[in-house]
This record gives C-alpha cells, structure tokens and sequence, in this order.
C-alpha cells in the first residue's frame, strides 16, 4: 500500500480527516531522508513555503508512527529522531549517546532469537524496536584517550 492510502486508511479508522496540514507533514516526511529530528521537519516546511506548528506536528507525529509509516528512534537526553519505514526492509539501530551518530543493522541470529522467545510464550509479535545505545568506535577512542 502507498503511504498516502495508508494513513488516510488509519485516520479514517480514526474518525480523523486529512486535514491540509497533516498532508504537509505526510509530504514532508515522505521527502526526508535518514534519520530526521522535528526541527529538520519544521525547517523543511518553512523552504516549502507550509508552514506547520511545533504543537501541530507533535500532536501529529504518534499518528504516523501508529500508522506504520514512520519509526521513532530514542537518543540521548530524551531527544528522539525519525525515519521512513515505508519501503525499506527491517532493520535495527546502534546508537552513540555521544555524537549522536546512528548505525544500521540487520542480523538474521537477532531476529531469529526474537522470533523464538516471542513463539515460546505463544506471544504475537506485531513489531519490535531494537535500539543499542552507547559509543561509536569514534567516541569510544576519544574516552579512552582522554581517560590516558
Ligand atoms: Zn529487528
Ligand atoms: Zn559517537
Ligand atoms: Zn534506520
């Protein structure tokens, strides 16, 4: 399914409308690649000339994510960063809590061992998130060098 049926699928599930301004932000994101944070976001609909509030976007944000269309990274300091799913295959993340720096990676064994706990407990695994947070070979050097 295109991501503009689906989330006008999930809104109206939602007894929501698509509203100009939640097509903006569909738009918006749909054109941003990587791992995005809000004020990119906001950045972007200034250059377009569709301006869109902070509050607007926040509201706006938990419903892409609901609707499959988007993934929420946690960083650092209570500060999240976003990227498209639609599209692209499954994948998970590492993290530096240092630089910020997000890493991919898809790993058949992890997968696989998710899939086995899940089955094990006769869970139903609608999606999972697998986040590693810590220091990228960059900043792992720097602490060590700094530490002598
Ligand atoms: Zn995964
Ligand atoms: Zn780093
Ligand atoms: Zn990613």
């Amino acid at each position: 399914m295109q991501a503009i049926e689906r989330f006008a699928d999930f809104l109206s599930r939602n007894r929501l409308k698509m509203t100009r301004e939640r097509r903006v932000i569909l738009d918006q994101v749909l054109g941003t690649r990587g791992h995005f944070d809000v004020d990119q976001l906001l950045a972007g609909f200034r250059r377009a000339g569709h301006p869109v509030s902070r509050a607007t976007l926040y509201r706006n944000l938990p419903r892409l994510i609901e609707a499959g269309i988007i993934h929420k990274l946690e960083m650092a300091h209570g500060q999240a960063r976003y990227e498209l799913m639609v599209g692209r295959h499954h994948h998970d993340h590492l993290i530096c809590t240092d630089c910020g720096l997000i890493l991919e990676f898809e790993s058949h064994d992890v997968e696989r061992i998710q899939d086995e706990v899940c089955r094990r407990r006769g869970f139903v695994m609608t999606g999972h998130t697998h986040q590693i947070r810590g220091h990228c070979a960059a900043c792992a050097g720097r602490r060590r060098r700094r530490r002598g």
